[in-house]
């Protein structure tokens, strides 16, 4: 279990390594592109040789990129549908052009349409997308926290779009707050074997490649998405421990997206809060 944070990749994807080195994480998330604006840019061939070597050097785990905020796949609005293929599109290039493990999206809102209306256009667009940039890069569909018409707050909906994406590049990303915040208790014992268990009956825990690891500040159940730093939340300290020492997230690399204690982003001293968790439940094992 490697444990890394979102960081900055102002100036070049390779910039970021030294960024999450400082943090002291051993792999990192970084934005392809600005994640509120259209604009994509491609991973210029300089950058993606400095990023190559410096990654060698650092030693760093699996890299992921996160997708724009915009995306939304879901749409029945054809110029929105047009720009988030785009978009995702642009991700997968950018992530294939750096070896990423994969590009991390929201499956967003389906507007009031209904679940079920959108599954069909949505895996289309999917499989389209991962037709087009061939390569190993991964789709992650992020588990969502359930406000409004958002998909994916339950194991049930991410399955049946997977199943019927039916692509081999397509897997999930579990955030801790987005699931807690969605009614999964995954701070007790037996709240996260049922947890777990629900997501390997609706999912498959092969599918599980990433996790963003976040406390969180509301409520479980709240459906509010909120992050907080790890142990200062509703989760909590214990939570963490528990989840960590569970057999699913054990070869799962964890990505914070915490606000930090500074109020800068992920930080040192939330990633060793989750390395003093590691270590205890190592320990314990
Ligand atoms: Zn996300
Ligand atoms: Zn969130």
């Amino acid at each position: 279990m490697l444990i890394g944070a979102h960081v900055s990749a102002a100036g070049g994807a390779n910039k970021a390594i030294a960024r999450a080195e400082e943090i002291g994480a051993e792999c990192f998330q970084i934005f392809a592109s600005s994640p509120r604006m259209w604009l994509s840019k491609p991973i210029e061939d300089t950058v993606a040789h400095k990023y190559e070597a410096e990654i060698q050097r650092a030693g760093m785990g699996p890299t992921v990129l996160h997708g724009k905020y915009l995306v939304a796949l879901g749409s029945d609005d054809t110029q929105l549908l047009a720009k988030s293929e785009n978009a995702l599109q642009a991700d997968i290039a950018a992530a294939n052009k750096l070896g990423a493990l994969g590009v991390i999206f929201h499956p967003a809102s389906h507007r009031g349409q209904g679940f079920d209306a959108i599954v069909n256009r949505f895996s289309e667009s999917v499989c389209k997308i991962l037709e087009n940039e061939p390569g190993n890069s991964l789709l992650m569909l992020e588990t969502s926290a359930g406000s409004g018409d958002h998909i994916g707050s339950k194991f049930e909906e991410l399955g049946t779009l997977i199943r019927s994406i039916g692509h081999d590049r397509v897997a999930v990303c579990l955030d801790t707050q987005h699931v807690w915040a969605a009614g999964y208790d995954i701070a007790s014992v037996d709240g996260l074997n049922a947890t777990m268990e629900e997501f390997d009956r609706e999912i498959g825990l092969g599918l599980l490649k990433s996790v963003h690891a976040n406390d969180s500040m509301r409520e479980r159940g709240s459906s509010v998405d909120r992050h907080q730093n790890i142990g200062d939340g509703s989760i909590g300290r214990e939570g963490f421990e528990t989840l960590m020492a569970h057999d699913a997230f054990q070869d799962v690399p964890f990505y914070l997206e915490v606000p930090g204690t500074g109020k800068s982003g992920p930080d040192k001293p939330n990633v060793d809060r989750l390395k003093s968790i590691r270590a205890k439940v190592a320990a314990r094992l």
